[in-house]
């Protein structure tokens, strides 16, 4: 069970948080629950480092934020052991989860889950503490915003759970964030695919690599309330869904920035420097694009995105081979992006001439597009966002009964 911020965010709702997981132990089952931060601290805490240095050293910054996700175990503990229960809280390194050494966005290499299973046979109720986990060499790390949806994918993993379940402050995965579109609709079911790619552009409910993490493992996750009773989403693999609907859902982020690389050397390689820069920057390219020079000879420009919180590591990244290069950066840091996922695009022709309509209608101006075979995203002025995602869902009536979908039974895990 992993309890998200909002859900753990006062003594009230963490003590629902405990009296859960208590029901689910009185139930018969061994628990292990993965607790976030509460309410927005790890924001907090991003701010207060920012108030003291301009650029915190990232060691440090997991050292701060890792405190966070601790808090809500160690109260939660109290909170479960006043409900007559033996519970025991761990940190991400106690917990056994260790990470490579990439400061602020690790990506967990091994789980070692002998404390927690000998806890567990000890009768407790085992509370880790997401979204860190120790590396390679003994550091504490944190594994991106979001990360304790991965931390519990990877526990569930290790220790051969029967279910993962998210609970969050929203009912389940949507047809689009119920925040922007209040009438959207709560999927039952969802292929890890279609997940993949919601949560690669914005779906923020699961964290992509917690997603990534279940397919790889054949992690069984649910996605549901905190707050009410009833089922919630659950991912599937693809050979267990019925029916593919055309769009299953519209997805956003407005946390996007554009770099444009203006005077690029059109010889084989630049390329490959820039994003090789790039990536030893430890910077998570989007969306590129590559204008050739009209004149042969002549230089060209680049532009890609990448998430906004990376844009100070890019142009830190790209200064030293902009200057041997002659290249100009420009950057732009208000854009967002808006896509539409549905795995039953790939055998359809026309959904990109509709989305594309769709926000002329609207009057956005689209910036840069890309597109895989089951999702089309268009980059757009940040503050058109929420108008281009109501217009869209609307487009392809993803409130509504019409739209197909995939039916598959989920009662076993409710
Ligand atoms: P938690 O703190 O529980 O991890 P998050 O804030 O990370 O919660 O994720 C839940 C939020 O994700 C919701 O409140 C909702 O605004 C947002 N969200 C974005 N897209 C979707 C979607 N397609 N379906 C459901 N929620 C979504
Ligand atoms: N507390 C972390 C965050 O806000 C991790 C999480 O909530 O999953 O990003
Ligand atoms: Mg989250």
């Amino acid at each position: 069970m992993k309890f998200g911020g909002t859900s753990v965010a006062d003594a009230e709702r963490l003590r629902r948080a405990a009296q859960r997981i208590v029901a689910k132990r009185e139930a018969g089952n061994r628990v292990v629950a993965v607790l976030s931060a509460r309410g927005r601290t790890t924001d907090f805490l991003i701010a207060e480092a920012q108030e003291i240095s301009p650029n915190p050293d990232p060691r440090e910054m997991d050292m701060l934020l890792s405190t966070g996700e601790r808090q809500s175990c160690a109260l939660c503990a109290m909170a479960i052991n006043d409900l007559g229960h033996r519970a025991i809280s761990l940190t991400g390194s106690q917990a056994g989860i260790v990470t490579d050494t990439s400061h602020t966005k690790a990506r967990i290499v091994e789980v070692r889950a002998d404390r927690i299973h000998d806890a567990l046979d000890e009768d407790s109720i085992v509370l880790v503490a997401g979204f860190q986990g120790v590396s390679t060499t003994k550091d504490v790390t944190t594994l991106g915003r979001g990360g304790s949806d991965t931390t519990a994918v990877a526990l569930a993993a290790a220790i051969g759970a029967d279910i993962c379940e998210i609970y969050t402050d929203v009912a389940g995965v949507f047809s689009a964030d119920p925040r922007i579109v209040p009438g959207a609709r709560k999927l039952p079911v969802v292929s890890f695919e279609e997940m993949l790619e919601m949560s690669a552009s914005g779906a923020g409910v699961l964290q992509l690599r917690s997603v990534e993490y279940a397919r790889n493992h054949g992690v069984r996750i649910h996605c549901r309330s905190s707050f009410e009773d009833g089922p919630g989403t659950v991912v599937v693999g693809e050979e267990e869904t019925v029916e593919q609907p055309l769009i299953t859902a519209v997805t956003h982020s407005t946390e996007e920035a554009r770099v444009t690389l203006k005077g690029v050397p059109d010889t084989p390689g630049a390329a490959g420097r820039i994003a090789t820069v790039l990536a030893e920057g430890n910077v998570n390219i989007d969306m590129i694009i590559q204008n050739e020079p009209v004149t042969e000879g002549d230089r060209a420009d680049m532009s890609f995105t990448v998430p906004r919180s990376d844009l100070g590591d890019a142009r830190a990244a790209l200064a030293p081979l902009a200057a041997e290069l002659g290249i100009e950066v420009h950057t732009d840091e208000a854009m967002g992006k808006v896509s539409i996922v549905g795995a039953g695009m790939r055998s359809h022709p026309g959904v990109a001439a509709k989305v594309f309509s769709t926000l002329g209608d609207e009057e956005i101006n689209i910036e840069m597009i890309s597109t895989s075979p089951i999702k089309i995203s268009c980059v757009i002025a940040g503050d058109r966002v929420p108008g281009a995602v109501q217009a869209l869902h609307a487009a392809f009536a993803l409130s509504g009964s019409e739209t197909i979908q995939a039916e598959k039974p989920f009662g076993r895990f409710t």
